[in-house]
């Protein structure tokens, strides 16, 4: 059986490799950008000098070969579905099963001067390329859009001493979703970081310098022009399938699938953050651009494809990024208002760089969701406690098999647990002492 797959990211990869270990499948990776496999998530750090591309290659190069998984840096112009055929820009390519794992593309929104030269996102290697060779001399970068690429990028820059402005919709720092509290903290640590934050603000144009290059940017609301030699375009990715949109796959934002990952094509599927669910679970989206969900799509489209038909189960929502020192990491449903359905517990410490919040059920009180500002709790621990659903009062009382660093934080935890215990007049004690053992107990290890 020869299966090929179009794109060497996480998801791609991930279903070669699951699919070398489940079977003998001929195996052929195609995929434009780079030949080898990359962390994405780790470019910024290429920039800022603390990774060479080098490391950023999760494998070494020989371990494809060793695997039997071939690989070839190509373009497909486009598949022949009913003919089972792809056309590259170098030649033709066959297959009896067919993975797109294409992944996403930086947004444009049709701003006058959007292609200029010195405008772009961050999405792609050539994308980091294009930073670097601008970067020679940049008095200063202006970065519309406000998510997690947005401040990575600012974040970049301000690593090089570059001035940048950042224009942001809302009216503070991803409040669309993050929690009113977090949001704030974010938006001061921008601000305390020197990044000048213009919020309410969108871009109306950008200027041409009269050689094609970029010269700056007009604000929509005040008018103002910010002369700036780099236009970061961040307001957020879309999936990148605009090469498939003449052919007969059912593409809609992404392309669509079922929950085995099967397109409306015969044989063909689709994974990662090209993929759109046709019937996500309740509370999910249709489209996750994560990293974990090209992984989990990955493996669950290696079953399906030998045979061992499994459903995507996306398991529980798990995000983090770091906002320049800030750490973040979301498990669960974590609404950025408080809705009928839930109640949130939530603690911050006086420099506003360190938060917990624990959303739990109004009515059954178990736990729905962790936000984690600035403290990291155990992966493997929120997960066993938001699956099984654990009562917010259980969660509390072993709060301590979450942390990772006793010394630090205790008085974080003591503090969450008086904030419940004013709320609701509970004296709930933390109990468990928090030694390794009784967390290798509590995950049953
Ligand atoms: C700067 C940045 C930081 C991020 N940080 C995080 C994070 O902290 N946590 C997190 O969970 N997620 C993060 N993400 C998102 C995460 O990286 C993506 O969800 C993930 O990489 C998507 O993987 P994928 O395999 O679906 O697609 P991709 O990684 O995009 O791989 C698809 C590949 O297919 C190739 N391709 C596309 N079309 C064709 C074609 N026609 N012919 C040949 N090849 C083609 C592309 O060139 C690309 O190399 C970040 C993303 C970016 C850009």
């Amino acid at each position: 059986m020869k299966v090929v797959i179009i794109g060497n990211g996480i998801s791609g990869i991930t279903a070669a490799r699951w699919l070398r270990k489940l079977g003998n499948a001929e195996i052929t990776v195609v995929s434009e950008e780079s030949p080898y496999f990359f962390s994405r998530t780790a470019l910024m750090y290429i920039y800022m000098g603390h990774m060479r591309f080098e490391d950023t290659k999760p494998y070494e190069d020989w371990f494809w070969k060793k695997n039997r998984i071939n690989l070839l840096q190509d373009r497909v112009k486009n598949v022949d579905f009913s003919g089972r055929t792809l056309q590259l820009s170098n030649g033709k390519l066959e297959y009896d099963k067919l993975i797109i794992a294409v992944g996403s593309k930086s947004n444009k929104f049709g701003w006058p001067g959007q292609n200029l030269e010195g405008v772009s996102g961050l999405y792609h290697l050539q994308d980091l390329q294009n930073m670097e060779k601008f970067s020679k001399g940049l008095q200063k970068a202006v970065i519309v859009g406000g998510g997690l690429i947005g401040i990575e990028m600012a974040e970049m820059f301000h690593s090089r001493n570059i001035p940048v402005t950042m224009l942001v919709r809302e009216s503070s720092y991803w409040d669309n979703v993050l929690p009113e509290e977090e949001s704030i903290m974010v938006t001061e640590e921008i601000r305390k970081n020197h990044i000048d934050l213009k919020l309410e603000s969108n871009l109306q144009e950008i200027i041409d310098g009269g050689n094609g290059k970029v010269a700056g940017v007009i604000v929509k609301e005040s008018g103002e022009k910010i002369d700036c030699g780099y236009v970061g375009l961040t307001p957020g990715v879309s999936p990148n399938v605009a090469f498939l949109k003449n052919t007969d796959l059912n593409i809609e934002k992404g392309i669509v699938v079922n929950n085995y990952l099967e397109t409306n094509m015969e044989d063909v599927y689709a994974i990662g953050d090209c993929a759109q669910l046709s019937d996500p679970l309740p509370g999910r989206k249709s489209i996750e651009a994560v990293w974990y969900t090209g992984r989990m799509m990955g493996e669950t489209v290696a079953y399906n494809i030998m045979d061992k038909q499994v459903t995507y189960d996306p398991g529980i929502w798990f995000n983090s990024a770091k906002f320049i020192n800030i750490e973040y990491q979301v498990y669960g449903y974590v609404p950025n208002q408080e809705d009928s359905e839930v109640k949130h517990l939530f603690w911050k410490n006086e420099d506003n760089n360190k938060s917990i919040r624990i959303v739990y059920d109004a009515k059954h009180k178990y736990v729905r969701g962790f936000n984690l500002m600035g403290i990291r709790y155990r992966h493997e621990v929120c997960e066993k406690w938001l699956a099984e659903k654990t009562s917010i009062e259980e969660v509390l009382v072993q709060l301590s098999l979450a942390n990772f660093d006793p010394e630090f934080y205790d008085s974080y935890d003591q503090q969450l647990v008086d904030q419940y215990n004013k709320d609701n007049e509970t004296s709930i004690t933390i109990k468990s002492k928090r030694r390794l053992s009784k967390v290798l107990e509590f995950l049953g290890k």
